[in-house]
């Protein structure tokens, strides 16, 4: 189960996350207005999250429901 980026991110984009990822799967470009973790390479350690200093990060099964639409969203972002 992947960690997901959530609205916190928005206009944020701290990138303290991407720094502690081992398998480098945070991504966004300058354009982006937040950045996204590729569910499909995420190996669920844990490490981002206590480091996004919004609080934007969470499990899949722990997103809270009014940001349930980031699951799709950051799945999305890696399908283009
Ligand atoms: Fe990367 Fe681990 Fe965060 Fe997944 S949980 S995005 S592997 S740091």
């Amino acid at each position: 189960m992947p960690y997901v980026i959530c609205e916190p991110c928005i206009g944020v984009k701290d990138k303290s996350c991407v720094a502690v990822c081992p398998v480098d799967c945070i991504h966004g470009t300058d354009d982006d207005t937040q950045l996204y973790i590729d569910p499909s390479e995420c190996i669920d350690c844990g490490l981002c999250e206590p480091e996004c200093p919004v609080d934007a990060i969470f499990m899949e099964d722990e997103v809270p429901e009014k940001w349930q639409n980031f699951i799709q969203i950051n799945a999305d972002y890696y399908k283009k």
